[in-house]
């Protein structure tokens, strides 16, 4: 089983935007985003900090998404293991709703704060 996605440490953490994964900006550069790869993150630095928020609300760990009803409840059991914030402030710019709508991902705010 990988840990891969699991923040590595507490500090400079940041939310995805896409989806709400949490892990450290040095993991995002390293890896991008697991369930956003169109986000194209990996190895651009510029490209985490306009998709990612610090501004993140809740943490929940997703060890099994499959069934959990958190998950569930979250939209997020068919995403990969790790750790979601519930909610993230922020939007991603126009230009990569255009190009996941291009592609046919739905894209959901995850700012729930502001409902
Ligand atoms: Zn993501």
């Amino acid at each position: 089983m990988s840990m891969e996605t699991v923040p590595k440490s507490l500090r400079g953490l940041r939310a995805c935007m896409g989806c709400s994964l949490i892990k450290t900006v040095d993991q995002f550069e390293l890896d991008g985003c697991e369930n956003c790869p169109h986000l194209k993150m990996k190895n651009d630095r510029d490209a985490v900090q306009e998709c990612t928020s610090t501004n993140f609300d809740g943490m929940v760990a997703a060890m099994c998404p499959e069934d959990s009803w958190v998950c569930k409840w979250q939209r997020i059991n068919r995403f990969c293991k790790g750790v979601y914030a519930l909610s993230v402030s922020g939007r991603l710019r126009p230009n990569y709703i255009k190009d996941m709508k291009s592609r046919g991902i739905p894209y959901k705010p995850r700012d729930t704060s502001q409902r």
